[in-house]
């Protein structure tokens, strides 16, 4: 049976731990805010050292999401699920329990797949809770929406920095040319620009490098190629201590998650006269596509991908703050965002 409890986290508006151990349950969700709508956040299944850990990264992951649905208008909150575990542990039994977890907040959270989870196990979960997005025959493949709203970001930051937002001339350097990082060089050499790729998978950066005309380096070297932009589209804290006094772009704009390894960086990337486009405000697009679902009338693609011109607009509007308030770019969009939260709890709000 499955067994829930709740771990009092201030600032967190509920967090729960559940057990089922018939099928290997353990799991917790986060609820962060539900101030602007339902929280919606991924379920990750990551074979975490402790429960300590999976708690840290829950809570961040959460508070995580608050933050880009804030940013990007939409009507959602932010909430994360993760599974303590490997992929061995997959099972019907393991995913119909989650979905009792799920099903257990009311609606205040809304989950979806995350690193490790599949369409295949959300429609599993979907058999116990309807509070689950991205199932097979809806929004689909986030990856095109996610890397145009990086696009359009990129767009309005050289408008910032550059007095115009053409692309021709001008070389961006992509770290990371998975899902995402490879349709967004597609993009940037559509519109006139040259890309310099890296990846781990030195397959995959050959391929993207001979299908758009570029050129590839070495995953070490990417931080500092002779470039106008540097786009982080890997893993997490790609700007940090050692990578920022490298670069020689002036403007930093990317689709992964956490790209600041702590907060700090953003000031560090101000002060070497670099314009960094945060990441949670140009990476919603996964989260505006998905989002579509959840709005009367279902899911339309071509309500989703007009939907993430905001991207354009709010990446402006930061930029605006961060000048005016003589901030960096990822203090604005926390402000930004958070200005947005607090006007929803706002007790006099119409
Ligand atoms: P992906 O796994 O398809 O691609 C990541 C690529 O980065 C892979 O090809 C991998 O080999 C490469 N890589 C890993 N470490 C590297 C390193 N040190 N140097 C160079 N290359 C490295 O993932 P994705 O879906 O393209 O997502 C990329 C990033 O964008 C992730 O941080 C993800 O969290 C974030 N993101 C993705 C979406 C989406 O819609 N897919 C939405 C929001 C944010």
């Amino acid at each position: 049976m499955l067994q829930i409890t709740e771990i009092p986290v201030e600032g967190y508006e509920k967090v729960c731990r559940g057990i089922d151990t018939a099928s290997g349950l353990h799991a917790i969700i986060a609820v962060h805010s539900t101030a602007l709508g339902p929280a919606l956040g991924g379920m990750r299944l990551w074979p975490y050292e402790s429960l300590d850990q999976a708690l840290t990264d829950v809570l961040r992951l959460a508070r995580g999401m608050t933050y880009k649905a804030a940013c990007s208008g939409l009507d959602l909150g932010g909430g994360k699920s993760v599974i303590l575990g490997d992929n061995s542990i997959k099972s019907d039994d393991l995913f119909e329990a989650m979905g009792d977890f799920v099903d257990s907040f009311g609606g205040d959270y809304i989950t979806a797949e995350d690193v490790n989870t599949k369409v295949e196990d959300m429609g599993v979960v979907a058999t116990r809770s309807k509070h689950v997005v991205g199932l097979a025959g809806k929004s689909g493949n986030p990856s095109p929406v996610t890397a145009m709203g990086t696009f359009l970001g990129l767009q309005a930051t050289l408008e910032d920095v550059f007095g115009d937002s053409s692309l021709v001339g001008k070389t961006v350097a992509i770290e990371g040319v998975g899902a995402v990082g490879s349709i967004y060089s597609k993009l940037v050499t559509e519109a006139g620009g040259t890309v310099v790729v890296a990846d781990i998978r030195g397959d995959a950066a050959r391929k993207v490098a001979e299908e758009t005309g570029g050129s590839m380096v070495d995953p070490d070297a990417i931080h500092s190629v002779d470039c106008d932009v540097f786009a982080p589209c890997a893993l997490g804290g790609s700007l940090n201590d050692e990578t920022i006094p490298r670069l020689k772009a002036k403007v930093v704009c990317g689709a992964a998650n956490n790209q600041l390894l702590e907060p700090r960086h953003g000031e560090q990337l101000r002060e070497r006269g670099i314009k960094y486009a945060p990441d949670y405000v140009v990476n919603a697009g996964g989260l505006i596509n998905v989002y579509n679902e959840l709005v009367p009338g279902g899911y339309s693609e071509e309500r989703a991908m007009k939907r993430v011109e905001s991207i354009r607009v709010n990446m402006k509007a930061i930029l605006g703050m961060a000048r005016a308030e003589d901030i960096c770019t990822s203090v604005a969009a926390d402000r930004f965002a958070e200005t947005r939260i607090q006007e929803a709890l706002a007790p006099n709000r119409t």
